[in-house]
């Protein structure tokens, strides 16, 4: 729940925040900005497209959402703020959430790793079918 983690994080919640929460909440699409605006503005038609920039990028700042750079040129959010690594379809440009188990690569004495986040890309499932026919 973002408005949960806003509250946990001692930060306040204005309305703004509040509208992102709902909209992004729960949301695994990995929505861009333009995708969360067109959203908002079903539920607030007044709230304009700069607002809704300035909220997702101010919640990523904060650490309440996480924003996600895939190569697309655009930034996308993930209210998923746990360590996982993503998986871009380069047909549907979906980008899904992926747990890997592979184990955490050793850079020897000089950098020692805590976590990893990797964006792969490739096919879907979907995808991969269509072609297949
Ligand atoms: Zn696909
Ligand atoms: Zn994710």
């Amino acid at each position: 729940m973002i408005v949960k983690t806003i509250k946990d994080k001692g930060l306040k919640i204005t309305p703004q925040r509040q509208l992102i929460g709902e909209v992004l909440d729960g949301n695994k699409t990995h929505p861009s900005a333009e995708d969360v605006y067109k959203k908002v503005s079903k539920i607030a038609p007044t709230v304009s497209i700069a607002t809704v920039y300035k909220t997702l990028n101010s919640l990523a700042d904060l650490g309440v959402i996480q924003r996600l750079d895939v190569g697309d040129g655009k930034a996308h959010f993930d209210p998923d703020i746990t360590p996982h690594s993503h998986f871009v379809c380069l047909n549907c440009k979906r980008i899904f959430d992926i747990s890997t188990s592979a184990p955490l690569p050793d850079f020897g004495e000089e950098f020692r790793v805590v976590k990893a986040q990797a964006v792969y890309y490739g096919y879907c499932k979907e995808c991969q079918d269509q072609k297949e026919e």
